[in-house]
């Protein structure tokens, strides 16, 4: 995909932050006239050594009130995307598209009561945007936070995630926060330690939240890997909780990253 000069800008790189051998995060600047909900994504670009860019889209990581702008990805083996971003130091630069985009965002639903958001691997990244953005709290009497990936290690940004709690400005709101990591390839403490669709099927994931899931309260986003969110869409539906589309309101949200 090739972008035109003029809808995109470069930013600068400030912040490199390895967490594994093949997920890290990124800060950059930000130019003053973007804009994005939270919840949204933005197209990336790196510049090859042969002067072609690269373009994939990512969720932002940052609230819309931030200064900078925050990414966590993943690396992909040999993907021509992620070989190119994860070589890039600070002070290096970063295309960022002028316009933000994408549809997983609060105005999916028009009323609900709980909100279930549901991210794997670097799918947790709209999530932590919404979390550090006013209006979701205010929304929701609850919000229960399902982060998966398969090794604790790879449970990015805890500080944030058990950080909310302490936030004054929110502090009216926390108690309606639930956060359930869950691991899936070993036994880790503090975590469920199952793939989301065994939770759902075993009814451990609505003990854990203390919540049980219904079409007239329960609203879900789910972002990240195809397949788990198919097979989890499948089990919704089954229980009459369905997409939400504009001609038809419903209880689920959903982003696919492949
Ligand atoms: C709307 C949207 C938002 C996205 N946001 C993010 C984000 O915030 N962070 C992020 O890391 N990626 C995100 N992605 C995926 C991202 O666009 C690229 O696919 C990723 O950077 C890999 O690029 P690549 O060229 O190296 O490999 P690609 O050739 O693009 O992908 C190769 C294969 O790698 C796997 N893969 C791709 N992305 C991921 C991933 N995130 N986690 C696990 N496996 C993956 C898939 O099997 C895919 O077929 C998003 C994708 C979409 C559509």
């Amino acid at each position: 995909m090739s972008v035109s000069e003029e809808k995109f800008t470069r930013q600068t790189l400030l912040e490199v932050q390895t967490l594994t051998p093949s997920l890290f995060t990124l800060r950059t600047t930000r130019d003053a006239g973007f804009r994005f909900r939270a919840g949204q994504f933005v197209r990336l670009g790196v510049e090859k050594a042969d002067g072609s860019v690269v373009w994939r889209a990512y969720s932002l990581v940052s609230a819309p009130h931030d200064e900078h702008l925050e990414f966590f990805s993943i690396v992909v083996p040999g993907g021509e995307f992620t070989s190119e971003l994860s070589r890039l130091r600070v002070g290096d630069t970063l295309l960022v598209e002028k316009m933000a985009t994408g549809y997983l965002t609060l105005d999916r639903f028009v009323d609900g009561w709980d909100l279930w958001l549901l991210g794997s691997g670097t799918g947790i990244a709209p999530f932590l945007s919404m979390l550090q953005d006013f209006e979701v709290w205010e929304r929701f009497e609850r919000i229960v936070l399902v982060y998966s990936a398969r090794s604790l290690d790879e449970l990015a940004y805890q500080p944030m995630i058990h950080g909310f709690a302490e936030l004054e400005h929110l502090a009216e709101y926390t108690h309606k926060l639930t956060y359930l990591p869950v691991v899936t390839r070993e036994q880790a403490p503090g975590c469920l330690n199952a793939r989301i669709t065994d939770l759902l099927d075993s009814g451990e994931l609505e003990r854990a939240a203390g919540l049980e899931l219904t079409p007239e309260h329960s609203r879900l986003m789910i972002c990240g890997n195809p397949q788990m969110i198919d097979d989890i869409r499948q089990r919704l539906k089954a229980r009459n909780l369905n997409l939400s589309l504009t001609r038809r309101p419903g209880q689920v949200a959903v982003e696919n990253y492949w």
